[in-house]
């Protein structure tokens, strides 16, 4: 075994809901702890699940070439350009093993998503943890952090788990800074959602810093996490590179088809993404009327302060039917993460949080 294997934890998701309604003998339970879309997929992915069969005998194309040419597409780069992963989750990995090993080091920030060091410590990399300053990436101190032994830096834009994103003139000035044989992750999972006036189209730094991998989901605003489709933007010397680590048919043949399906379908994202807004704002009003700080946040969650015991308000949500997420785990106890909601589960959370916080005193 190698030895950093010793202690380690799998990765601990949001509670299942089933799981919550047999502890706590409740019918209805909202999750609202893994930043999933509260509205689900585009009608028309349910309508193509509905009215299509699928020969699920037969192993599904491992280059995913629909799918590939339907996001080249939509994104305007070559099919050359991508990587698709079982989930953005299985490009991390593939990131990770592809570079790192026992004698290098990865720069990320803190607190971000914990795949970037879980995956690092199992190589047996350095990992090198820069504190955020107000929930945002500190880039002077991440570009400090890099040496000749730096192999890749991760940049999450919005951040998991504080909503923060990158704006584009700060982007520009890290990228500026970093040598050009580490490469820079930008993890972009919940791109659909960012309304940041000071955010820019990110695809061309590809052209400009060629050492810059983008990273986006289906799993997000796509509405698709089940499904677990991921993919990786880059140049096609790099993309190059990573395919050969990729697990062979690692997309199912429903999965290739439902991700094309939802593309096409950015109506829909719209309308999500505007309600995503709207629900923002029930969160932000209770955040100001309590005098709660929360982190500016450009996702469908949002982390704030509830100046109480984030484990025993997680507790107590959860009795009443709610899951959310505890600062605790994820680097910032007193706070928790709340997935937006649609209108009626967000009001229905915060009559119960302020009902909580007035028992918590
Ligand atoms: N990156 C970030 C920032 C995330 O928050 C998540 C999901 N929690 C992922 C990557 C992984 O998402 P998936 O594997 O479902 O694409």
């Amino acid at each position: 075994w190698k030895q950093q294997l010793d202690g380690m934890q799998a990765y601990k998701p949001g509670k299942p809901i089933e799981e919550v309604q047999r502890e706590y003998g409740l019918k209805e339970v909202i999750k609202l702890a893994s930043n999933e879309n509260p509205f689900g997929c585009s009608p028309k992915v349910t309508a193509y699940l509905q009215n299509n069969a699928v020969n699920h005998a037969l192993y599904p194309d491992g280059y995913a070439q629909n799918l590939r040419t339907a996001v080249a597409n939509f994104l305007g780069v070559k099919e050359t350009q991508l990587l698709f992963g079982n989930g953005s989750d299985d490009i991390i990995a593939i990131i990770t093993r592809a570079l790192l090993y026992p004698g290098v080091n990865t720069v990320m920030a803190d607190p971000s998503f914990s795949q970037y060091w879980h995956n690092a410590e199992i190589e047996g990399a350095e990992v090198r943890k820069i504190p955020c300053m107000e929930g945002a990436h500190d880039l002077d101190a991440m570009a400090a952090a890099i040496d000749e032994q730096t192999s890749i830096v991760w940049v999450c834009s919005p951040n998991n788990p504080t909503g923060v994103v990158i704006p584009d003139t700060d982007l520009r000035a890290f990228l500026a800074k970093v040598p050009n044989d580490v490469l820079v992750v930008l993890d972009e999972a919940y791109i659909e959602y960012v309304t940041h006036p000071g955010h820019k189209d990110t695809l061309p730094l590809i052209n400009e810093y060629p050492n810059v991998l983008l990273l986006r989901t289906f799993s997000k605003a796509y509405g698709l996490a089940s499904f677990r489709v991921g993919y990786a933007i880059g140049q096609p010397d790099v993309i190059a590179k990573l395919d050969p680590v990729r697990a062979p048919f690692n997309n199912t043949i429903l999965s290739q088809a439902v991700a094309a399906i939802a593309l096409s379908d950015q109506d829909y994202i719209q309308a999500c993404r505007d309600a995503n807004e709207k629900g923002k704002k029930q969160y932000i009003e209770f955040c100001e009327k309590h005098n709660l700080k929360y982190f500016p946040t450009d996702t469908n969650f949002i982390f704030f302060n509830i100046n109480a015991d984030s484990d025993v308000v997680f507790q107590e949500l959860m009795k009443r039917g709610f899951i959310v997420r505890s600062g605790k785990a994820l680097g910032l106890p007193g706070f928790i993460r709340v997935t937006i909601g649609t209108e009626s589960q967000n009001e229905a959370l915060l009559n119960h949080l302020e009902s909580v916080l007035k028992e918590q005193g």
